[in-house]
């Protein structure tokens, strides 16, 4: 294993993953030396163990596929229930990749961003997300923090309730499915790089 600082950097989250620890440590990589440490030490493990992953590609094409099917529900959600939000939460929640986000970017061959979606600016004052558009999120649905799908928040969830019970139980489901896919894969991931 290559020792230099960069991927020495990420070994040391890789380890703390392995103990569970990294939950405590959100969120991670901030400074873009470390984003790049990480992105770069994943496309390296993903190269190195090409012949060992197929079980965590084809979790991760899942989870794409998966994803993709939400945006009907989502889409319809952002134009009846986000676009009339007073607070919209791409302004203000503390989204992040975290380690489950970036090593599926990595699996499925998508550019990464050129780091986290909130910065400190000089002043110290935490940015609103970078993939805020004029016309909302300019990232396809795949390609955010998870966190950025799986959260409903609660005029969505009354909205659902309301207007489309059926399609509720759908994406609860799905969003089911996705975190456990999202668990397999990490888990495969570090068993099969750290063993
Ligand atoms: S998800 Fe909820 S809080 Fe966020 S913009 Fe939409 S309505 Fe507002
Ligand atoms: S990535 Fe997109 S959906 Fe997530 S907070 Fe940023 S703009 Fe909003």
């Amino acid at each position: 294993m290559a020792a230099d600082p960069i991927s020495r950097l990420f070994f040391h989250d890789l380890e703390k993953v392995c103990a569970g620890q990294l939950a405590d440590q959100a969120p991670p990589w901030q400074k873009a030396l470390h984003w790049q440490a990480a992105a770069t030490t994943f496309k390296y493990l993903i190269h190195r163990h090409e012949h060992g992953l197929a079980a965590v590609k084809s979790r991760a094409c899942r989870i794409e596929i998966l994803i993709r099917s939400l945006d009907r529900v989502f889409d319809f959600l952002g134009q009846e229930v986000c676009s009339a939000c007073a607070a919209p939460c791409c302004l203000t929640a503390d989204v992040y990749y975290d380690f489950t986000d970036l090593l599926f970017l990595c699996l499925v061959g998508k550019t990464l961003p050129p780091g986290q979606p909130r910065t400190v600016s000089a002043s110290g004052r935490r940015t609103s997300c970078r993939h805020l558009g004029p016309a909302g999120c300019c990232l396809p649905r795949s390609e955010r923090p998870w966190l950025c799908t799986w959260y409903i928040c609660p005029a969505q969830k009354i909205f659902i309730r309301k207007h489309f019970s059926k399609d509720g139980d759908h994406l609860q489901s799905v969003i089911s499915e996705i975190k456990d896919l999202r668990k397999q894969m990490t888990a495969l991931f570090v068993e099969t790089v750290n063993p």
